[in-house]
């Protein structure tokens, strides 16, 4: 505990709301029923902690929050730190009358990314490529376990952004462009929150999680930005009724249900097709926040306005904070005007422009999630879990999920998985950095190349592996000798609208990177690994290219990655996203009419040899399919089946299997099936997992 004793200017104890046998309702209406308008107004103000002119603000202004913001100040870099930056400022709060807790907020969106040491995940692009719930679900538990341990209860994640175009600078922070597959990893809430009830939040390994961007933000028509020509992030999302529900609005479906205890509106515009309003920001669309999301789908958490986006409504200040409020915001991340927007709101609120019933349900929906997280009882730093910061556990799960996350989209002559044995030339901008394989949101907002954090990169993780290696970053160091090229290029990191595509960005890959594959693959047989949040383009290269490997980002365990090089994991990965030929096709979603990517979505060949106990039905299921198919000479439809293609059984699978089944696999040497299988495709995977 701080050694700093506070002021307190009433002793709160004693009081109904402080009792913890009372329900949590009844303990919200206690103290609702006791506070000024101001201190209520103070409750929905959330401050950046570098904005804070002097701590004693925090009690001055009954601040209700306080968050370490992407781009703001420094962060603390030891879990020690962190801990007692909060404390200190939970030392604050508790100078209040009612000493009501601050609840504290930061972007920890894979992993605890903050915090150096910490385990970094794979991006969410790379946990939609594994398709794998339950594993979502772990990381979002590591995750929720470092964040607490240094005092955060509260995280700004999940993004549940469907992208649909890949020129958008978030890209890597969705699950994928499948709205299904998003909401089948929404798994996530419960490692993070635990039960969907909320009986969880107490713990000192979980936190309050955050559905965002409500809604459409991965949507964004391209060059419709109000800042500029070439930037989609925060534009505006085109659809019409019936793809706003199924495609942007599902996910939150789910998220409400698996109780998700915060939800943060995007910064972007929705235009409904046909309903007359043309595009509206969303932090000022009523019709979607207290409509839908607290209307019809019930959510009963509360809503955290995004980064200064209230600013971005048309009108004056005062206007911008009563049409968010009005239109359903709880807390308003202002984040430097904490003063003002508190004057502001009880302003409106005595002129009536605001109704008091209205800061009763916004303070009782935040009142209610800090009960749930036991921070009126423990508003310290439970430190206890701290050592498992960054731990041997914890970075075990980071490594499975890196490696379940990379995607073989070529794979010619079988040269992967690699052999011990081989002599391998390993070159490239990011096989030897681990800035770059975690991307943006990494110690910095934009994180940075270079050695920023504890971890494993690549190579060092193949030399682990034991694999007899060579690098020369630049490809400039002799060629000859070698069995194996191993090309690691791809992204530097970005965040947010300066990832853009137009932006500074393109899709393609840089010129010493090209030069490296060129270099490589015309000298041997070789492995091209991406790096990156999206896709890169590949065009006519992929024809020197033996093996192909969307990686993603994968995070601080380059492990994963060797595992799967080397074969000690097989490569199970499938593409969360189309992989397009050209920007020219963008955007491009499984289901257009036009398709025709370079590897479509769900691509993903399988090292896997072995057909698991019970597959060998699926496998029979499919054969026929997909011989009727190719029988029937509709050449779309086999080409369907082909591309939505999940397994590859490879021949040798053929050998575990009966005549019957075997059969339709005899002439390939590679079978995709697919698509419509789905489930019993997953139901495959699932065997061989539990193998
Ligand atoms: C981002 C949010 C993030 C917030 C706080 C904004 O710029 O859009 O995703 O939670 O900053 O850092």
């Amino acid at each position: 505990a701080p050694a700093e004793t506070p002021q307190i200017v009433v002793d709160a104890h004693g009081l109904p709301y402080l009792n913890t046998k009372l329900p949590v309702q009844r303990r919200v209406a206690d103290l609702l029923s006791r506070m000024s308008l101001e201190e209520k107004a103070g409750q929905m103000t959330q401050a950046e902690r570098g904005a804070l002119t002097a701590p004693g603000d925090i009690a001055a202004y009954s601040l209700g929050s306080l968050l370490s913001g992407g781009g703001s100040t420094p962060t603390p870099n030891t879990p020690e730190a962190w801990a007692k930056m909060i404390d200190g400022f939970q030392l604050r709060a508790q100078a209040t009358r009612f000493q009501i807790p601050l609840i504290y907020g930061v972007d920890a969106v894979h992993g605890h990314n903050n915090l150096v040491g910490a385990t970094v995940m794979p991006h969410n692009i790379g946990i939609g490529a594994t398709r794998d719930p339950r594993l979502a679900e772990r990381t979002g538990a590591v995750t929720a376990a470092e964040v607490r341990a240094t005092g955060v209860p509260w995280d700004f994640a999940p993004c549940l952004c469907v992208t649909r175009d890949e020129r958008w600078g978030r890209s890597y922070e969705s699950f994928g462009e499948d709205p299904a597959l998003v909401q089948s990893l929404e798994t996530v809430i419960q490692g993070l929150q635990g039960r969907a009830d909320g009986r969880d939040l107490s713990r000192s390994d979980k936190v309050l999680a955050t559905a965002k961007h409500f809604v459409g933000d991965g949507g964004t028509a391209y060059g419709s930005s109000t800042t500029g020509t070439y930037t989609i992030d925060q534009g505006v999302t085109r659809v019409t009724r019936q793809q706003l529900e199924a495609v942007h609005l599902a996910p939150y479906a789910t998220a409400v249900d698996r109780g998700i205890g915060s939800v943060m509106p995007s910064y972007s515009s929705l235009d409904i097709a046909g309903d007359g309003q043309g595009p509206v920001k969303m932090h000022a669309r009523a019709d979607m926040i207290n409509g839908v999301l607290k209307g019809r789908m019930g959510f009963d958490g509360f809503v955290i306005s995004d980064w200064a986006a209230i600013d971005q409504l048309p009108g004056d200040w005062a206007s911008d904070v009563r049409t968010s409020v009005n239109a359903g915001l709880d807390m308003i991340m202002v984040p430097y005007a904490y003063k003002d927007f508190r004057t502001t709101l009880v302003d409106e609120v005595r002129a009536g422009r605001v109704s008091e019933r209205r800061i009763d349900d916004a303070v009782s929906r935040i009142l209610t999630q800090k009960f749930r997280l036991g921070l009126f009882e423990h508003p310290y730093a439970d430190t206890r879990g701290a050592a498992e910061i960054g731990s041997a556990a914890h970075r075990a799960v980071a490594r499975q999920a890196a490696a379940e996350s990379q995607v073989l989209l070529k794979n010619a002559g079988g040269l992967l998985p690699l052999k011990p044995s081989q002599k391998v030339y390993v070159a490239g901008s990011n096989a030897d950095d681990i800035g770059n394989q975690s991307g943006g949101w990494t110690v910095t907002w934009q994180g940075s190349s270079g050695n920023i954090t504890p971890g494993t990169t690549i190579l060092q993780a193949m030399r682990k592996a034991g694999g007899n290696v060579t690098y020369s970053k630049d490809a400039s160091a002799p060629t000859s000798g070698y069995d194996v090229g191993v090309v690691v290029v791809g992204e530097t990191p970005y965040a947010e609208g300066v990832g853009d595509v137009g932006n500074g960005h393109d899709l393609e890959l840089s010129a010493a990177d090209q030069a490296a594959v060129d270099r490589v693959c015309a000298a041997m047989r070789c492995a091209v690994l991406i790096v990156s949040g999206r896709p890169q383009l590949i065009g006519d290269r992929l024809g020197a290219i033996d093996a192909l490997v969307a990686s993603w980002l994968p995070g601080t365990e380059g492990d994963g990655v060797a595992d799967v090089l080397y074969g000690k994991r097989p490569f199970t990965g499938q593409l969360p996203v189309t992989w397009p030929r050209s920007v020219a096709q963008l955007p491009i979603n499984v289901g257009d009419t036009a398709y025709d990517p370079q590897f479509p979505y769900g691509w993903g060949l399988t090292t896997l040899t072995r057909v698991p106990a019970g597959g060998e039905r699926t496998l029979k299921a499919l054969g026929v399919a997909a011989r009727a198919a190719e029988r029937s000479g509709a050449r779309e439809a086999g080409r369907t089946l082909v591309t939505e293609a999940r397994l590859i059984v490879q021949q040798k699978a053929g050998a575990t299997m009966t005549a019957a089944v075997a059969a339709p696999f005899a002439e390939a040497d590679h079978l995709l099936l697919t698509g419509h299988y789905g489930k019993a495709v997953e139901r495959l995977t699932e065997a061989y997992r539990a193998a």
